[in-house]
């Protein structure tokens, strides 16, 4: 340091600096190469960490440098990592900051417009991302996640055995996705997937099979669930609901206990639920349906499964259940997806859980139109969750 001013009033510290003279090679910033001339010596001042009550500000003396390759190039200076007026030092407080607390929290914190807060913690990330080493790809989750009337859907693309989001498509077409085997993928990694977890949403499994034709496509037993839980509520609302009158009090509130699964209930509410069974035995069979649904991945061998899918489909004969025979057409239209789970048995729920997340980032701050932003920020939430999971399983 070559001078300071101290404005006591203010609070404020400014500091100029420079780095003493070594042999230490200069680097081109555009290539990272060598270079030893120097053309030009220039200032630049940028906001560093407070000291005490004191915002500080450094001036930092860096040079225009001859590289050989680029030309006349400024340096590569550790401390400043972008154009912007912030020190590394300062950028990386900031994106801490961020990964607790909300842009706009952070904002008055440092006293800067969450804008800018947002760009810092953006630039945080990038270089954290640039950083790191990329786990292999073997196998994949696709799904979509609804931004509303305006932005519609997202493609989202995941790593199943990591658990953490890879890339982002606006929209949910086949070309989306497509996109991403483009853009993201070579042809080495586009071969090495081995198993991708979908909802039964065609365009997606058509993008993947055209673009990793060896990658076996198993479908979500969330989503799959999911459909069951749909043709119970139908049955339900058949049932009651239209029929009108004390029937539909009896049912009204229960949609939440018959989605349940019995497991997971007390006494008292599966003692509501029988006595809502002794009243309609198609809404009985309507769960009891679903709730043996489940049992179609405990199956390791292919044969077992699709023998306990048939006998599960047979059991609907005479039944008049309308929704469950359109979910079985469902199912036999999606047979090879659903047995494929006995040949990759691949970790459901991972989809689901990356979905919650990127809801909660998008529910906890505005400001995510920039979808780069949004995908990094998961990316960190998925890594420290990883990081921390590791660290409570060493201790
Ligand atoms: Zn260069």
């Amino acid at each position: 340091m070559y001078r300071h001013e101290i404005d006591e009033e203010k609070r404020t510290l400014k500091l100029w600096v420079r780095r003493k003279k070594s042999n230490k090679a200069l680097i081109c910033s555009v290539c990272g190469g060598r270079c030893s001339q120097i053309e030009e010596v220039r200032d630049r001042e940028v906001r560093d960490l407070p000291w005490r009550k004191y915002q500080t500000t450094v001036v930092v003396e860096y040079y225009r440098v001859r590289c050989p390759k680029c030309g006349v190039k400024v340096e590569a200076v550790g401390q400043l990592p972008s154009k912007a007026p912030f020190s590394k030092d300062f950028e990386d407080a900031v994106g801490l900051a961020c990964e607790a607390a909300a842009a706009r929290q952070v904002a008055r914190q440092f006293q800067l417009p969450a804008s800018t807060v947002r760009a810092i913690d953006q630039r945080y990330l990038e270089r954290w991302a640039k950083n790191r080493k990329k786990p292999a790809l073997r196998q994949i989750g696709v799904d979509e996640i609804y931004l509303g009337k305006t932005q519609k859907f997202l493609t989202v693309v995941s790593n199943l055995e990591t658990g953490e989001p890879l890339w982002f498509g606006q929209d949910r077409q086949q070309e989306t996705l497509d996109r991403f085997f483009q853009e993201e993928l070579n042809a080495l990694q586009r071969g090495r997937i081995t198993a991708a977890c979908v909802d039964m949403w065609e365009p997606f499994t058509a993008s993947i099979l055209q673009w990793s034709p060896q990658c076996r496509i198993v479908y979500d037993k969330f989503h799959v669930m999911q459909h069951a839980n749909q043709a119970v509520d139908e049955v339900r609302r058949a049932e009651f609901f239209r029929k009108g009158g004390p029937m539909r009090g009896l049912v009204k509130g229960k949609r939440w206990l018959l989605l349940t699964r019995w497991v997971n209930l007390d006494d008292p509410k599966r003692q509501l639920l029988n006595e809502l069974f002794k009243l309609n035995r198609k809404l009985m069979k309507a769960y009891l349906l679903k709730e043996s649904l489940d049992q179609l991945w405990t199956y390791t061998y292919e044969g077992a499964a699709r023998r306990y899918l048939h006998q599960w489909i047979d059991q609907l004969r005479w039944q008049r259940l309308e929704p469950f025979q359109k979910l079985a057409a469902l199912l036999l239209r999606h047979l090879e997806g659903l047995l494929n789970y006995c040949h990759v048995p691949v970790r459901f729920g991972v989809v689901e859980a990356i979905n919650g997340n990127i809801k909660a980032l998008l529910r906890r701050g505005r400001g995510y139109k920039n979808l780069r932003y949004l995908l990094l920020k998961a990316q960190r939430l998925a890594a420290l969750k990883t990081e921390f999971l590791l660290l409570r399983r060493a201790a």
